[in-house]
């Protein structure tokens, strides 16, 4: 699904991802652990599509297409979904509408028709019923005021809702209680499939207490220096990141 191919990224003019080769197989979760400052957010803005970061060398395929090449919205529409550390709060606009409004640019990106107000009504309360989002956080502009948990919620519903192929999770757990450690936890789970894959981008060990990944990489200074299956992630929590980061220097 997923095949990035010696990767190489700068901002401002400074290397920030050297080589970076990651491959992921449909429906399967990799996790990427690694110390602060390894270039993890990083990774996830490239296949974001953010501008400020050039990609120097390298390639990345998504389902045998150029990801570099498509706008982020074509991301989008082909079915990339990336959850960031720090939800947006935007105080003029309400829950629903950026919902709606999501969904439909998706559509029309894949030349669909627009959602009628009782189709989307309906996929809306499924979903948000499923994950336990009350009707009146729904009615709220989007993030203002939601505890961290709200905001989790509200961006598994959104995933559940574009229905994405891929989803890149940085950092989703950080500063989250155990409650919507869990609430991030089950909302991956429920949507595990064959058809779709998760890049989950943690730096600590204990979300993948709840989301056990098939393959976990360990990044250290703009390289991926380590690959292993869930144990991995066990170890780090045990030794911490100090091997890694000698051994990149
Ligand atoms: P991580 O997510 O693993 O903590 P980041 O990808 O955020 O790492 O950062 C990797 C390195 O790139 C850091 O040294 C950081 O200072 C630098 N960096 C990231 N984004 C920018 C930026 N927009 N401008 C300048 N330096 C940046
Ligand atoms: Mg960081
Ligand atoms: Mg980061």
């Amino acid at each position: 699904m997923l095949e990035i191919k010696n990767l190489h990224v700068e901002v401002e003019g400074k290397e920030i991802l050297r080589g970076i080769d990651l491959s992921v197989e449909d429906g399967t979760v990799h996790a990427i652990m690694g110390p602060n400052g390894s270039g993890k957010s990083t990774l996830s803005y490239v296949l974001a599509g953010k501008e400020e970061y050039e990609v120097t060398a390298g390639e990345v395929l998504f389902n045998g297409r150029n990801l570099l090449e498509m706008e982020p919205d074509e991301r989008a529409a082909a079915g990339v979904f990336l959850a960031f550390q720090y939800p947006i709060e935007i105080p003029g606009v309400g829950t629903m509408t950026f919902l709606r409004t999501a969904l439909n640019a998706q559509r029309k990106a894949r030349g669909e028709g627009e959602l009628s107000t009782p189709e989307f009504m309906r996929l809306v309360r499924e979903a948000a019923q499923r994950l336990n989002i009350s009707s009146e956080m729904l009615k709220r502009p989007l993030n203002v005021g939601f505890s961290g948990g709200e905001k989790k919620r509200n961006e598994i519903l959104q995933m559940a809702l574009l229905a994405p192929t891929l989803c890149v999770m940085d950092e989703t757990d950080s500063g989250l209680d155990i409650d919507a450690l869990r609430i991030v936890a089950e909302g991956v789970n429920a949507l595990r499939a064959p058809n779709r894959s998760f890049v989950v981008i943690t730096h600590y060990q204990r979300l993948l207490n709840h989301i056990v990944p098939d393959v976990v990489h360990v990044m250290s200074r703009g390289r991926i220096v380590r690959t292993g299956g869930p144990e991995l992630a066990l170890e780090l929590e045990e030794k911490g990141y100090a091997d890694y980061v000698e051994e990149a220097a």
